[in-house]
């Protein structure tokens, strides 16, 4: 059965499927991953930049993703790019941006993405969600637990933004929340509190692994 084939828009389950009997769950249980958001978590920020020349990777970023694989966890990108929808960029650049970003990350530490996956949407007016895969919004991680069948609930996501930890916590993650460019949690919604806070990626592997071993099913 194709789970897509409706788009993205179906990840919430209707009433009528509500009243459908669940279908048994005899898969067994997913693998864990780690989904990374791209821009000022994985590579600096610049914003709509798609110029492959000025993609930097944040210190430690593809050695800690190095790590993280060896210690089983599935790689994947998860990131807004509204620049496609305002026209600032098309798909053909950002797709040559996405091509040398994994091909630098292979030859930097040999880390292999599983996958990247990007909302093209644009926010609506007022900064109101228009779909269901914009961070906040958790339809990437949905949609790519389902296409590879990631177990959420052991998964983290990694962000320098409070929309990558509301999106994990939606999707039922654990997060983290790297503040090197100085993003930290405010208010009282508990969607937004992180898991951890960590000023670079060398504490980010060490509070994933080390809370990993704690959280492993039996
Ligand atoms: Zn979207």
């Amino acid at each position: 059965m194709n789970l897509f084939a409706s788009g993205p828009l179906r990840w919430r389950r209707t009433p009528m499927q509500e009243d459908a009997p669940l279908p048994t769950r005899t898969a067994p249980p997913g693998r864990p991953a780690v989904f990374i958001a791209k821009d000022g978590t994985l590579i600096d920020n610049l914003p709509y930049n798609t110029d492959p020349a000025l993609l930097q990777f944040k210190p430690a970023a593809a050695k800690t993703l190095a790590t993280l694989a060896a210690e089983g966890f599935a790689l994947l990108v998860v990131t807004n790019q509204s620049g496609l929808a305002r026209g600032y960029f098309t798909r053909t650049q950002f797709a040559r941006l996405q091509a040398v970003l994994e091909k630098r990350l292979l030859d930097a530490a040999g880390v292999q993405l599983l996958d990247f996956l990007v909302c093209p949407h644009a926010p609506g007016p007022g900064g109101t969600p228009s779909c269901l895969c914009r961070k906040p919004a958790p339809g990437l991680l949905l949609r790519a637990a389902r296409r590879h069948g990631i177990d959420l609930a052991r998964s983290w996501m990694v962000g320098s933004s409070l929309e990558d930890v509301e999106a994990g916590h939606r999707a039922g993650c654990r997060t983290v929340l790297l503040t090197d460019d100085g993003e930290t949690p405010s208010g009282r919604t508990p969607l937004r509190q992180p898991d951890a806070l960590c000023g670079d990626w060398t504490g980010v592997a060490e509070h994933i692994l080390l809370r990993s071993d704690l959280t492993s099913p039996p």
